[in-house]
């Protein structure tokens, strides 16, 4: 595919939020082929054709997931709409939410006739108000039209969605700590193994957890199948993925594309290139978790496993690029400083470890470095990696080792340079900055 592929950003399908807007565009289409034609398993068997992996950050296959849920005897099962989007860079989901609500509940639906769940949960921040009457208003009129609720368009199918307004903390995205926070309780990651979701997820109960990205593409794949979406991104990562780049480029931008898709004609055609007078430095890929791609990586395919195999990640495709006016030790720290606060606390290593990496960073950035602080970070990030029950203690320690492996030479050039005035900028992430895909047509 040679440029943007606007499978869930259509424009017909994102008129505005509304129900009217978005059936006028096709909307509602791949449900009700659903309820009229097929069987869950028919359901997930399609899923499975269709190659698509979670939108969320793992990019574990969906209908693997879906599958293990479906596959319990017990009568109760959930499926839950993660929301939250809290990775430093990432404004997908906020994006998707705020133009086409729709799209994330009819996924719901066909993912709750999946499994036989009764019930759907979608997670959203209460620092994103408008996203939450978004979501309201947009669950009222499925209601309304009988596309929710009992009995839909008379197939005797019934379920409902409720929107949940959760806590904000960057902790309540982790799968198990946004299944607390639905429960009522303070949103803490629960230690797995041995209990994933898929077993023991919400009310102890079988549970898909999916990106609110994920169902959105569930809608596209149901309504049009499993080969169309093939058609795009690449054999192990099929489909489009929306991406957003923001830090040090002209024109932070949010846009769909398929998954594969270059990152350096991502970042030259649809952001416009560096800075004036710039040149790019580094990227974090997939948000600070998945540590940095050096710049002289531009060439890598958007995708899980070439990125992977760069030592870095897609995450939720929220890329932060730095350039060379950007201070990548100032950039570091503050993640430090990030993950510090987003532990949860409930674990020893990541308490200690977190404000340990962001002491030790902090100690370069105002002079007073050394060999020594080095090796105390490496130790740090060995000794911390995976002792967590969630991802973050190994996100703060994979970022740390990342800056090691490929910006040494400059940290020591820092700690040469002690008590030295120096400029720290650090590249912005903030979602008031981005320029909406349609006005960021390749080169425009
Ligand atoms: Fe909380 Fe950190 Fe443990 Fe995750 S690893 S549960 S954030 S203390």
């Amino acid at each position: 595919m040679e440029g943007p592929d606007r499978v869930l950003t259509d424009p017909a399908l994102m008129g505005d939020p509304s129900l009217v807007s978005y059936e006028k565009g096709g909307g509602y289409k791949g449900l009700r082929r659903v309820l009229s034609a097929l069987s869950p398993t028919d359901v997930i068997a399609e899923i499975k054709e269709s190659g698509l992996r979670g939108r969320g950050g793992s990019g574990f296959p969906t209908a693997l997931k879906w599958e293990k849920v479906a596959h319990h005897r017990v009568p109760v099962r959930y499926v839950v709409a993660n929301g939250s989007e809290g990775e430093p860079g990432s404004h997908k989901d906020h994006y998707l939410i705020s133009r086409s609500p729709h799209q994330i509940l009819e996924g719901m639906i066909i993912a709750c006739f999946a499994v036989s769940a009764k019930s759907g949960h979608l997670f959203v921040k209460e620092s994103f108000p408008e996203g939450v009457e978004i979501l309201k208003k947009a669950r009222e009129e499925a209601l309304e039209a009988g596309l929710l609720g009992n009995n839909i368009l008379g197939t005797g199918f019934s379920v409902d969605i409720e929107i949940f307004v959760g806590p904000a903390a960057y902790i309540a995205g982790e799968e198990t700590a946004l299944l607390e926070a639905l429960e009522g309780r303070m949103p803490r990651p629960r230690p797995k193994p041995p209990f994933y979701p898929t077993e023991m997820g919400l009310h102890r109960k079988p549970t898909v957890v999916n990106n609110v990205e994920t169902y959105a593409h569930v809608a596209r794949i149901m309504a049009k199948g499993p080969a169309w979406f093939r058609e795009r991104g690449t054999p192990k990562s099929p489909g489009t993925m929306i991406f957003s780049v923001s830090g040090s480029v002209r024109r932070p931008v949010v846009v769909e594309l398929p998954l594969g898709f270059s990152l350096e004609r991502l970042l030259y055609d649809y952001a416009g290139g560096p800075l004036p007078g710039e040149s790019f430095q580094c990227f974090f890929t997939g948000g600070p978790s998945f540590g940095i791609l050096p710049a002289r990586e531009i060439d890598t395919p958007l995708e899980y496993d070439a990125l992977r195999a760069k030592g870095t990640g897609l995450g939720s495709a929220g890329i932060i690029v730095l350039g060379s006016g950007d201070s990548v030790l100032a950039t570091a720290s503050s993640f430090a400083a990030f993950y510090e606060k987003g532990s949860c606390g409930q674990c020893p290593p990541c308490r200690l470890g977190t404000e340990s990496l962001h002491d030790l960073l902090g100690r370069i950035e105002n002079g007073s470095g050394s060999e020594e602080i080095l090796e105390r970070i490496a130790k740090v990030t060995k000794m911390i990696k995976g002792r967590g029950n969630c991802g973050l203690i190994t996100a703060s320690a994979f970022m740390a080792e990342s800056l090691l492996e490929h910006f040494s030479p400059a940290l020591r050039e820092e700690i040469a340079a002690s008590g030295e005035s120096r400029p720290r900028r650090i590249p912005s992430w903030q979602y008031d900055h981005f320029v909406p895909q349609e006005q960021a047509s390749a080169r425009g």
